[in-house]
C-alpha cells in the first residue's frame, strides 16, 4: 500500500508557471496514487489519475471526500502575491450530481491484462503461475466451434496448454478447468486493474464487494 504524500508540480493557468523538473515526475512514476471517483451518491464510477481529480476541484465540482490527502499538488507561484498555491487530493472523491444508470456496474472490457488478473496469472489447466508473456487467452469452447469471445468462455492459460489442448473442449482434451470463468463486477474489475490501490480505496471496495466474491477469499 502506498500511504506517503507525494508532490507534483500542477501547471495552472493564471500563474507563472513552475519549471517541473524532469526528475520530480519520473522519481515515482508508478506509484502516484489513482484517486477513486464516486458520483454524489457514494456509487462507484472509476479510477482516476490526479490530473483529472485536480480539475474537479479547480472547478468546484468535488462534493465530499474520503479518507486523509494522498497527495498534494502545487501549483504555479502568483505574480501579486507570491504565494504557491497548493491542493490536497484525497483517495476517494465524490464528484456532484449522480451517474447514469448504464455509467454504473459496466461489464468491465475483456483485455489480456484484465483476465491474467481475474485468475491471478495462473493457467486454469496446469494450476502453474506465469509471467504475463507466457499466458495466453483460452476459449473454453473454441471460438471454431462456436464460443464466443466472453467473460464466461475464457480462461487464462500457459502456452503449453493452449497448444496442447488445441481445437477441443475440455472434455474433449481430457484437460479439466481448474476453475469455472465467471465475468468480474466492475468492483472486482477496480480492484484486479490497479495495482496501488491505498488502504483507504480497498476498505472502500472491499465493502462493496458481493459476499460470494472470489475477492474475499
Ligand atoms: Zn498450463
Amino acid at each position: 500500500m502506498e500511504t506517503d504524500t507525494y508532490t507534483r508540480d500542477l501547471i495552472d493557468t493564471g500563474v507563472d508557471p513552475t519549471p517541473v523538473p524532469e526528475a520530480s515526475l519520473a522519481a515515482f512514476p508508478r506509484t502516484v496514487p489513482r484517486m477513486l471517483s464516486l458520483d454524489a451518491h457514494g456509487r462507484v464510477l472509476d479510477w482516476i489519475n490526479w490530473q483529472d481529480a485536480a480539475c474537479l476541484y479547480a472547478r468546484d465540482a468535488v462534493s465530499w471526500t474520503l479518507g486523509d490527502p494522498c497527495l498534494q499538488i502545487h501549483g504555479g507561484t502568483c505574480r501579486v502575491t507570491g504565494e504557491r498555491s497548493v491542493l490536497d487530493l484525497h483517495p476517494i472523491i465524490a464528484a456532484r450530481g449522480h451517474a447514469r444508470s448504464r455509467a454504473l456496474d459496466p461489464t468491465p472490457t475483456l483485455t489480456n491484462t484484465a483476465l491474467f488478473a481475474r485468475d491471478a496469472q495462473l493457467c486454469l489447466y496446469c494450476g502453474q503461475q506465469f509471467s504475463r508473456p507466457h499466458l495466453t487467452r483460452d476459449h473454453v469452447m473454441p471460438v471454431s466451434k462456436g464460443g464466443r469471445d466472453t467473460w464466461e468462455n475464457v480462461v487464462t492459460a500457459c502456452f503449453h496448454c493452449n497448444s496442447r489442448k488445441s481445437n477441443r473442449t475440455p472434455q474433449q482434451a481430457g484437460m479439466p478447468l481448474l476453475a469455472v470463468p465467471y465475468r468480474p463486477s466492475w468492483i472486482e474489475h477496480l480492484i484486479l486493474s490497479n495495482r496501488h490501490i491505498l488502504a483507504d480505496q480497498m476498505a472502500f471496495l472491499r465493502n462493496q464487494l458481493p459476499k460470494k466474491s472470489k475477492l474475499l477469499a
